[in-house]
């Protein structure tokens, strides 16, 4: 009888100890993606859905920590969770809002593409010389915020600057030519257009070669 008894107790303890094991491991696994969290580029949206995508399977894990009510560290653990929470949310409205940005470039970009076409077949035939109107300096102003932009109208194209962002893929030359003159003017030095390797438009750039 006296021996059931210390085996019903050292069973307890051992289960115990089982189940303060398994929640100090998933507090230390909560932790670390709390911390990776930090480190992520809030700006970058791929870099954001590679956190979710690393940490989808604890945000299930989590869902359900009941099971540890009984653990020294489920206090603890109940805190972090509700931070992981927190940033898993945050994490998934950065990104819409990220696409929201992109999409908003994106109209802004082919309206001044736009822009630039219809100027451009009214300049037929002549050198792409920059007119000096109000007007049109006030489009190339609004175009050439756009010169470095992450933008391109083609998705099959991926090219990338020295920075390691996407270029804008110009539809055709005479576009890409009026804002490299545009550009170079501004900055002070020489932009020169070529044709995209991947075909389907023009690129600039600041490479002499
Ligand atoms: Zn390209």
């Amino acid at each position: 009888m006296f021996s059931f008894i210390r085996k019903f107790f050292e069973n307890r303890r051992k289960r115990a100890a089982e189940r303060d094991r398994l929640c100090q491991d998933l507090l230390h696994r909560v932790s670390k993606a709390l911390s990776d969290y930090i480190g992520v580029d809030k700006d970058n949206k791929e870099c954001i859905q590679k956190w979710r995508g690393d940490n989808g399977n604890l945000l299930s894990e989590l869902s359900n920590i009941r099971r540890f009510k009984w653990s020294s560290f489920y206090g603890t653990l109940k805190q972090q969770k509700e931070k992981f929470d927190e940033f898993y949310r945050r994490s998934y409205e950065r990104i819409q809002s990220i696409y929201a940005r992109e999409r908003q470039k994106q109209e802004e970009s082919k309206l001044v593409s736009k822009m630039l076409k219809q100027l451009v077949s009214k300049q037929k035939d002549q050198k792409f010389k920059v007119i000096e109107s109000k007007d049109l300096n006030r489009k190339l102003g609004v175009l050439t915020s756009h010169c470095d932009d992450v933008i391109p109208f083609d998705e099959n194209c991926p090219c990338c600057g020295k920075d390691g962002r996407k270029k804008t893929l110009y539809s055709t030359e005479a576009e890409a030519l009026i804002v490299a003159e545009q550009c170079s003017k501004e900055r002070g030095y020489p932009l020169r257009v070529y044709p995209c390797p991947y075909g389907g438009g023009f690129h600039i750039t600041s490479n002499p070669n």
